[in-house]
């Protein structure tokens, strides 16, 4: 059997070349849903161990790599691809684990991709989808890194990007990229949630095709970020993973991800998932302390303008993740999101503030008990440092409105001479 896309509420299915993005019986959020059946037997440790240090295109993509689990089935030639995924699985050095208040905690770095997040290997998916359904425009809302990535791959391929901002709340390093990956690029008057709507609206009238995290095809790829993991780490599960939680689709590829790994075999149990908001854009936290009687929105404010998103799209899907992974959601503020972040920064590895409300979701998780001090757990950094360089430069330069900057690296100004040099260094 085929791959199919089936709405996650009402059952319905429908054809996978089919044009649509939510259930057109019922609204709901679709899936693509493979036959494991099939698959099993076929896909195997071995296999994806034999692509490993393959120099061809796919086998080196670290999203096609896995192509049998998100879009099985088309010619090589049909999949869009720049190299994406690959990216390194850091063990955190003792001080930057400490801080987060574990023994054994790794860092997979989605800034690491082509264009600085996780986005692209959501894009290989979806733009490789609307190659099969013969679009010729395709149009997203974007905190930034959605816009960034989209721009490239549409630019690789050929394809019209239209990309909307909201106004003032989009880090440098994004917009610059959309700008020169060729995108038509829109500022909107009002917040994300107040863009995802509009463009919503546009994808519903226009001959465009919608590439925000309601397209099932990107969740598809972001499912390798799980599946790379775990084949990084030999296929050993961790007791957590920790993720930062915006428009929820990260969250919510991940529970499909695993499910799939262990219902085919290739991992024995599933770990549990951690879902970490911003204090100030919180919609699923409220809802989770509430046991779900409501499904929350909220006017959403954080630094962190990567997860500034008070109206989730993925929401339900990540509500799914939770009940299937036993999983928890819990809030950070800004300033434990920067302190977070100044200190993977100075281990050296750096990302963009919202990754690392990952890392301070761990340090809260561990200081109220739930996880362990001794448990093996995965944190998903999913920007580079270099998306938000106005983030980096206050901070340290203690100009943040509202944040101490407990971890300042203060920069020094000094006469070209080889005493003023000395001095700082017995300073
Ligand atoms: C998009 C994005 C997020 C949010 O991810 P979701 O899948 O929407 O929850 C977090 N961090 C960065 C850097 C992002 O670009
Ligand atoms: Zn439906």
């Amino acid at each position: 059997m085929d791959s199919i896309l089936t709405c996650m509420d009402c059952g319905k299915t429908y054809p996978i070349n089919e044009r649509v993005i939510t259930c057109p019986a019922c609204g709901g959020l679709l899936d693509v849903t493979h036959d494991l059946d099939a698959l099993r037997g076929t896909v195997t440790h071995e296999l994806f161990d034999q692509r490993l240090g393959s120099w061809n295109k796919l086998d080196h993509s670290g999203v096609w790599r896995y192509r049998e689990l998100i879009l099985p089935g088309l010619p090589e030639d049909a999949y869009v691809t720049r190299g994406e995924g690959n990216t390194t699985l850091y063990t955190a050095s003792p001080k930057l684990a400490d801080y987060a208040g574990v023994a054994h905690l790794q860092l997979k770095h989605e800034g690491e991709n082509p264009t600085g997040s996780f986005k692209d290997r959501g894009m290989a998916g979806g733009v490789t989808q609307a190659q099969q359904l013969g679009v010729r425009s395709v149009i997203c809302a974007s905190t930034g890194n959605t816009s960034a990535s989209m721009a490239s791959f549409a630019a690789i391929c050929g394809l019209q990007a239209m990309v909307f901002f909201p106004v003032g709340y989009v880090a440098l390093g994004k917009i610059a990229q959309s700008v020169a990956y060729g995108a038509l690029s829109v500022q909107v008057e009002g917040d994300f949630d107040d863009t995802l709507a509009l463009v919503w609206d546009v994808a519903q009238e226009l001959p465009v095709y919608l590439l925000n995290s309601y397209n099932p095809f990107r969740l598809e790829g972001q499912k390798t970020i799980m599946i790379e993991m775990l084949h990084q780490r030999g296929w050993r599960v961790p007791d957590w993973i920790v993720v930062p939680g915006g428009n929820l689709g990260n969250s919510s590829a991940f529970g499909k991800a695993l499910v799939e790994l262990r219902d085919l075999g290739l991992i024995d149990r599933l770990p549990r998932i951690a879902i970490i908001q911003a204090e100030g854009a919180n919609p699923l936290y409220r809802s989770y302390i509430e046991d779900w009687q409501t499904r929350h929105t909220v006017r959403a404010q954080t630094i962190a303008t990567a997860i500034r998103i008070g109206n989730p799209a993925n929401f339900h899907k990540a509500h799914r993740t939770l009940d299937w992974t036993n999983g928890v959601v819990t809030i950070v503020d800004d300033q434990a999101i920067m302190d977070a972040k100044a200190q993977i920064d100075a281990a050296g590895i750096g990302c963009e503030p919202a990754s690392a409300a990952s890392v301070a979701g761990v340090r809260r998780l561990v200081d109220e008990g739930t996880i362990a001090p001794d448990a093996d757990v995965v944190s998903i950094l999913t920007g580079h440092l270099l998306k938000d360089p106005d983030a980096v430069l206050n901070y340290h330069a203690q100009t943040l409105d509202g944040i101490e900057s407990t971890y300042a690296n203060h920069m020094k100004t000094i006469k070209p001479s080889l005493d003023a040099v000395a001095a700082l260094l017995t300073e």
